[in-house]
């Protein structure tokens, strides 16, 4: 199976998985024509988009999902009963009219070969989730905007392939930063972000030699791709594939079946 990071930061998030029978994404945060051009780059095109699904409603994680909607009509969008019900004018406003599908948190919800497993996060979107991609023995981790590490996020962080883990900030730079300080609580704060020390406690803790472990949405004001990666090749074992991604870029994985 593929994996690809086609966007990463605050001004567009969106992730796409495929075994080259069923292909879905996990957030739009970025536009039809940018989804489009990255999705260029791999294997697998919009047209084969089965459903997305989202973490959250804020707008870098899922501005693109009405326009991709209109252009593919049948293509449904999934999310927490919870971010369903709570965020009507939201839907509303980003033009999220099509298909929706609402699940329950660690529900197992299977897209053909795959089964994705919803688990709570905290943010300041209400419902809002991370997600475990399993297939065949192969198993992606994905955690981000979430203001501390839930118990849900704990007890699917052992044994993964695949761990994308935001890394948002860095402490000092966001507490010297140009932000003010209600901001900057928010963003510290429960319902906020994870930081880079976090970020790499947990990767330390969890991932295991021969694993792969890619940082994603990081501040644009309050941190640097230079700092996560001197602080990543500090703190975690040189057995784990290492990457922080850089606004603008994307990346693709591969994983094999025997992995
Ligand atoms: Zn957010
Ligand atoms: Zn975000």
């Amino acid at each position: 199976m593929e994996y690809a990071v086609l966007a990463s930061g605050s001004s567009g998030n969106s992730y796409a998985f495929s075994d080259g029978d069923d292909s879905f994404l996990i957030d739009m945060g970025i536009s039809n024509t940018q989804l489009e051009k990255r999705m260029a780059l791999f294997s697998f095109a919009p047209e084969d988009v089965r459903c997305i699904f989202l973490t959250h409603l804020h707008p870098d994680h899922s501005k693109g999902v009405g326009t991709f909607q209109r252009k593919h009509p049948e293509v449904p969008v999934y999310m927490s009963s919870v971010a369903f019900q709570m965020n009507k004018t939201v839907l509303e406003k980003q033009r999220i009219t099509g298909p929706v599908v609402q699940y329950d948190f660690n529900e197992e919800i299977a897209i053909g070969s795959f089964t994705v497993t919803p688990f709570k996060t905290m943010h300041d979107s209400p419902g809002s989730a991370g997600y475990l991609v399993r297939h065949g023995n192969n198993r992606i981790f994905l955690m981000t905007d979430t203001g501390m590490i839930t118990e849900d996020a704990f007890s699917y962080a052992e044994g993964n392939d695949v761990y994308f883990i935001e890394a948002n900030y860095d402490a000092d730079m966001l507490e010297n930063g140009p932000y003010d300080a209600k901001l900057k609580k928010r963003i510290d704060g429960i319902y906020g972000h994870l930081s880079n020390s976090d970020a790499i406690s947990f990767a330390k803790r969890y991932a295991k030699a021969g694993s792969t472990c890619i940082f994603v949405h990081l501040s644009e004001n309050n941190n640097d791709v230079s700092i996560v990666e001197k602080e990543m090749h500090s703190n975690l074992s040189s057995g784990i594939f290492l990457k922080a991604m850089k606004r603008g870029d994307s990346y693709k994985g591969v994983l094999d079946e025997e992995d």
